[in-house]
């Protein structure tokens, strides 16, 4: 067992690369992972397993720096290895400053098989530090980082990229600081995927606060539902379907978020920005025929990140 086996239900969904790497989010990753440095916080419910992500995400950062070195110049293959970025992990980093203060002999986890294993993902063949999960323990070590130009990708619990955020300036209270160094958030979550073999079409009115809640203008909606067969045991569901969102810092929501601008707020900014939120991603597959109003009004509520200020809740 290790950090890529977290999650036992991990198995009723696929993370496909193919189905992650398009537009926008394909800009995006180019866009945090060509950062100098800053903070990346990858974020995802219980029932996803990050370590997936985190491993395709190193890899993606290793071509894009490859990449990017080929479109400059050189064709100088084996400088062009030797320049890839190196990966680490902020358990080597605080070993190694440990070190320097003083020589401890023991190690941190050093007898836990899922930091060895996770610590042999993340040999240093790269210059980016990922945090499995950012906890209170590192966060002060993540962000001193990430300001001063490393490239930080850590992992968080969430249900979206600004319930995300929400988490962050909890462990982190001075917005100024979470204002600085953070460079943007990949959010993952699950819609449940309706079963082929007992699918129906439904035609649905939506109410007025629904069609505020989901952000659509039509109230007549084409949908689908599984009616409930022997294949999916009755719940008209069979498997889970990989959302994602990104969200990115810009100035202006840099801005707004040193000036504690509530997070609701934040999202309609972002959305105006052109940010593509999960609730837009469960939406598209509710008219691609794969999953139901129900699973979209429950990620609209699960990745509402509430009106008020994050620190006075
Ligand atoms: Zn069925």
């Amino acid at each position: 067992m290790g950090w890529s086996s977290e999650s036992d239900s991990s198995e009723f969904y696929a993370f496909e690369p193919e189905r992650f790497l398009i537009p926008p989010m394909e800009g995006f990753l180019r866009r945090m992972f060509g950062a100098p440095w800053g903070l990346i916080l990858v974020s995802g419910p219980a029932n996803i397993n990050l370590g997936t992500i985190f491993s395709f995400l190193a890899n993606f950062s290793l071509q894009q720096s490859y990449y990017s070195e080929i479109s400059t110049e050189s064709n100088d293959f084996e400088q062009l290895e030797k320049e890839k970025r190196k990966l680490v992990t902020i358990e080597e980093v605080i070993h190694e400053a440990k070190q320097v203060l003083q020589s401890s002999d023991t190690e941190d986890g050093a007898d836990d098989p899922e930091e060895r294993e996770w610590r042999s993902h993340f040999r240093r063949n790269s210059d980016i530090i990922f945090i499995k999960h950012l906890s209170p323990d590192v966060v002060s070590t993540a962000v001193e980082n990430a300001l001063t130009g490393n490239l930080v990708a850590a992992g968080i619990r969430a249900e979206s990229s600004f319930t995300a955020l929400k988490h962050l300036q909890e462990l982190v209270p001075r917005e100024h600081l979470v204002a600085a160094s953070l460079m943007g958030i990949i959010a993952l979550n699950t819609v449940n995927r309706i079963c082929p073999h007992c699918k129906i079409r439904i035609e649905h009115q939506l109410t007025n606060d629904d069609m505020i809640l989901f952000g659509q203008t039509e109230n007549a909606v084409h949908s689908h539902a599984g009616a409930g067969c022997k294949e999916c045991n009755g719940t008209g569901y069979k498997g889970r379907i990989l959302i994602h969102e990104g969200f990115e810092t810009s100035s202006k929501i840099r801005t707004k978020i040193m000036q504690s601008l509530p997070l609701r707020q934040l999202r309609i900014l972002a959305k105006r920005e052109g940010m593509e939120t999960l609730l837009d991603a469960a939406w598209s597959l509710v008219n691609a025929g794969e999953t139901t109003l129900d699973e979209v009004t429950r990620i609209a509520e699960a990745t509402d990140p509430g009106g008020n200020d994050p620190k006075t809740q």
